[in-house]
């Protein structure tokens, strides 16, 4: 047997969520720099900075707009960052990923503190990383965790509503397509884990989304709002760890997926967000797979939030689907059945039929 080890991320949630800051953190030592986005410094810098008591930062700066080796060198030259003893991570996704690289080519500890919630990389061991043009390159893997997530409840039921509404897709996915990838194999502990994990993936968003999404827009950070951020940021962040560990079989990816990888070929991410397609994907993979209750449950609950049910929502027609492409992506390699593009346009035609 192989030996190995995990990391996992710890994390505080509430509106009092950065008062944890100093107990948490001066552990690590007593200077901080605080890296991010432009409009996540805006509104969060100052509360990050006045909670941080005994800590001192030693700059606030711009991660540079694009998760990018590039941007992740030049913020490694830079002298604040130099003299800190750890990284504030504050933003969405590419900021965070940006800064969990930089802290990884340091060898310094990362501290995140997300100011939207539309994805789980506050809490886990990969950045998704882009050239400077924002091509997608990779995933970069690291050993270790953020040390400890931040997530403010107050702060993220004052962003714009869309980014939950887009997570709560790309959430509920997570448990189709592992569950799925994972049919009938006998995966070791952490993968086991990570797949009984995934359930928490779906049933609060199906049981709290709806009133979360309704308390964002009035920025009331209710019991619903906090339930829905802790699947997205917190479960899927736990279940990505476990089901990215080695690589292989790679459970972390299925058909959902695979139709986002292949339309944005056609330019789909322009007018809709990455959760928004793969709650689209997530009927394609249902119906595919035969799981026609929990299509409809799906369906019941995108067509109450708003998500697309049909290709239209997607500005698609049943011309642009690129069947054969999505069958051969690298997403559904590790599947109980081979895609068959043929049937796959059947059940377009299906969802399309409604
Ligand atoms: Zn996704």
């Amino acid at each position: 047997m192989n030996n190995y080890n995990m990391t996992l991320p710890n994390y505080s949630i509430g509106e009092q969520a950065y008062q944890d800051i100093p107990r948490f953190c001066r552990k690590w030592g007593s200077r901080a720099v605080m890296i991010g986005g432009k409009t996540a410094m805006e509104k969060a810098a100052d509360r990050i900075a006045e909670a941080a008591q005994g800590i001192t930062l030693t700059g606030r700066l711009w991660y540079g707009g694009e998760a990018s080796y590039e941007n992740v060198a030049a913020l490694q030259a830079r002298e604040e960052v130099q003299q800190a003893d750890m990284i504030f991570a504050v933003g969405g996704g590419k900021a965070l990923d940006t800064c969990k690289t930089l802290a990884d080519k340091l060898g310094k500890p990362v501290f995140t503190f997300p100011t939207i919630a539309s994805n789980c990389a506050c809490c886990t061991c990969v950045a998704i990383m882009y050239t400077p043009e924002g091509t997608f390159i990779e995933p970069y893997f690291f050993d270790n965790a953020p040390v400890h997530a931040f997530i403010n409840t107050q702060l993220l039921a004052e962003a714009p509503e869309q980014f939950l509404w887009a997570g709560m897709g790309d959430t509920y996915a997570k448990f189709y397509e592992a569950t799925i990838s994972a049919r009938g194999e006998q995966p070791e502990h952490f993968k086991a884990l990570g797949l009984a994990m995934a359930s928490m993936c779906t049933e609060p968003i199906f049981r709290f989304g709806e009133a979360a999404f309704a308390d964002n827009k009035t920025h009331q950070p209710s019991e619903a709002f906090r339930e829905v951020v802790l699947a997205i940021c917190v479960s899927t962040g736990l279940v990505s760890i476990m089901l990215t560990k080695d690589h292989t079989p790679d459970y972390n990816s299925g058909l959902a997926h695979a139709c986002f990888y292949t339309w944005t070929s056609i330019g789909i991410e322009e007018h809709h967000l990455h959760g928004e397609i793969v709650a689209f994907g997530v009927l394609v993979c249902l119906l595919y797979d035969g799981q026609k209750a929990e299509y409809a449950r799906v369906r019941d609950f995108n067509a109450r939030v708003g998500l697309p049910v049909r290709l239209a929502d997607l500005d698609l027609t049943l011309a642009d689907t690129m069947t054969q492409q999505i069958a051969g992506m690298s997403d559904v390699r590790h599947y109980p059945y081979k895609v068959d593009p043929e049937r796959l346009q059947e059940v377009f035609a299906e969802i399309e039929r409604g």
